[in-house]
């Protein structure tokens, strides 16, 4: 069985690279965060992990700009693959040696808060209203850091409400009412948490050839000059500590709900 789930997992890398969803390291990086998903979760984890991917992927696909440059940063690399699977395989590999139900519950809100950033970038770029920047309060220019707005924050708590129901449908004796607003609410303040590190320390640089502010360190072929925020602060750093955080809160308020029996 795990056999079989281990070569799906692959399947379905290289399905992904081929469709042009993932690079070939973004596809290698898949296939080991799906390959630990299915050594701590079985095909539970499998399936769990597979709803933030093909929804995401789906999303991104249905949405894509006719916008080339946009449309450009729909594959991802194995950062980004990493930035989003981290704290969920840190709980897969956890759960492989000390297995325990609040590594479930880390794993499912690390895929919930992943998917609410992805389905709120996604269906926020289709907003007609301005983003707000979560810090400022001011509008920002789309696609830039730490902006908000209605529709991607309405699209947050669809994306951590799908992977959460999900979950749910899966292991059904793992979940009450209780924790199913717990993983809600966690994967909905990562998703917050992201927009606001975002918004206080990502990096931006500007282009030195054609004057555009972008998120890469390398525009027109040249490398572009920081203008804001911290260097190393990436897009793919801001995720990966607003997913993580969502994950350890998650775990956190269910020890505290059930009573902090930890063995
Ligand atoms: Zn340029």
């Amino acid at each position: 069985m795990s056999l079989f789930l281990y070569m799906l997992t692959a399947a379905v890398a290289f399905g992904a690279w081929r469709t042009k969803s993932l690079t070939s390291g973004g596809a290698l990086a898949a296939f080991i965060v799906g390959g630990l998903s299915v050594a701590g979760f079985g095909f539970t984890g499998m399936a769990v992990m597979g709803s933030f991917f093909f929804s995401s992927v789906l999303l991104e696909k249905a949405l894509k700009s006719e916008d080339k440059k946009e449309a450009k940063g729909a594959t991802r690399d194995a950062v980004q693959v990493m930035a989003n699977g981290g704290a969920a395989s840190a709980c897969a590999v956890l759960q492989f040696f000390f297995p325990h139900p609040v590594l479930f519950i880390g794993f499912t809100a690390a895929y919930a808060a992943a998917a609410a950033d992805t389905w709120a970038s996604a269906l926020g770029r289709k907003s007609t209203e301005p983003p707000v920047s979560i810090k400022t309060g001011r509008l920002v220019e789309p696609g830039i850091s730490g902006g908000v707005t209605r529709l991607g924050n309405l699209a947050a708590g669809g994306g951590s409400g799908f992977v959460t129901v999900a979950a749910l449908l899966l292991e059904p004796e793992v979940f009450s009412v209780v924790i199913l607003v717990l993983l809600f609410l966690t994967a909905f303040l990562s998703q917050f948490a992201d927009a606001w590190l975002g918004a206080a320390y990502q990096s931006l640089f500007q282009c030195c050839v054609c004057g555009e502010k972008t998120e890469q360190t390398v525009h027109c072929s040249k490398p572009a000059i920081l203008v804001k925020g911290i260097r190393w602060w990436s897009n793919d750093a801001v995720n990966f500590a607003a997913v993580s955080s969502g994950s350890v809160s998650a775990m956190l308020l269910y020890m505290i709900v059930t009573g902090l029996n930890i063995y």
